[in-house]
């Protein structure tokens, strides 16, 4: 029976690719974030060429009670929850004393709190049928830090934190918990930091690309979604059962240093 794969934040970049990659398999899909309805509902049309179903959730990751709707969207749909991918996320590039408190919020919100809000919502399901993948898009900001990123930073260290506490609760239940920390992957959420990351810092686009972004990418190169939607697929595969709390860097080198 085809799996049933949720997945936050799939409107765009690393999310619709890794969606991308499940309907390819043939699973049923729930997608998820904000754009365009005509640009959405392609998308989402063409997740179904591969013979699994595939719907559209509006849930704003701000608010439990749309992120618990979506939950609950994916189980009468499909009858179960068996993926969920928690990777929207957001950025925003300041000075941490001119950090904007909204944009703090936010980014608590989005990146952190909405995936304990999508977990504790499918964890229910997922236990009962003793069955279940959490797969939590992190980041290589996750491990190490860089300067201006106070709120991503905070929020992906959080999520790791997140991950490893959720597994052992789950651990017996046949369900697991992992997150993916990606380097830099050119997705819009990148390309909007460019000019601010700039300002910031006082150099220019094409700078902020060779010299911030892939300075520590040792490859020198930016990671491809297709790399990520790849490990996902892994990490969701019966081969990956004892893989559980822990993190796989894809980041061309830059956390070894
Ligand atoms: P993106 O901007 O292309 O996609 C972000 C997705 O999140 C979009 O679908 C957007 O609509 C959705 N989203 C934003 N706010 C939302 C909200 N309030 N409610 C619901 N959906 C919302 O960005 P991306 O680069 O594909 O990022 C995806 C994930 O990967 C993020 O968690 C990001 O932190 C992580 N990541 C990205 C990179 C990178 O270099 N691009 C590196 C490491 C980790």
């Amino acid at each position: 029976m085809a799996r049933t794969v949720v997945v936050t934040g799939s409107t765009s970049g690393i999310g619709l690719g890794i969606a991308r990659a499940f309907a390819a398999e043939g699973a049923n899909l729930v997608i998820n974030g904000f754009g365009p309805a005509d640009e959405i509902e392609a998308n989402r049309a063409a997740l179904e060429a591969h013979g699994g179903k595939a719907i559209y959730h509006s849930a704003d990751m701000t608010k439990p009670a749309e992120i618990a709707d979506l939950i609950a969207t994916a189980e009468q749909t499909f009858g179960a929850v068996d993926v969920l991918i928690n990777n929207a996320g957001i950025q925003h590039v300041s000075p941490v004393e001119e950090f904007p408190i909204d944009k703090w919020d936010q980014i608590i919100a989005i990146n952190l709190t909405s995936s304990f809000h999508t977990i504790r919502a499918a964890v229910p399901g997922m236990k009962a049928r003793k069955a279940g993948r959490i797969i939590n898009v992190a980041s290589a900001h996750a491990l190490v830090a860089s300067p201006y990123k106070s709120a991503y930073v905070a929020a992906k260290h959080g999520i790791l934190g997140l991950t490893k506490s959720v597994a052992l609760e789950l651990a017996e239940f046949g369900v697991t918990i992992n997150a993916i920390c990606p380097g830099y992957v050119l997705t819009p959420l990148v390309e909007k930091q460019i000019p601010d990351t700039a300002k910031a810092r006082g150099i220019s686009e094409e700078q902020v690309k060779t010299d911030v972004m892939l300075r520590l990418q040792a490859t020198k190169e930016f990671v491809a979604i297709d790399e990520v939607a790849a490990t996902a697929i892994f990490l969701a595969s019966d081969a990956a059962r004892q893989i559980t709390g822990t993190s796989i860097a894809i980041d061309g080198g830059w956390t070894a240093q």
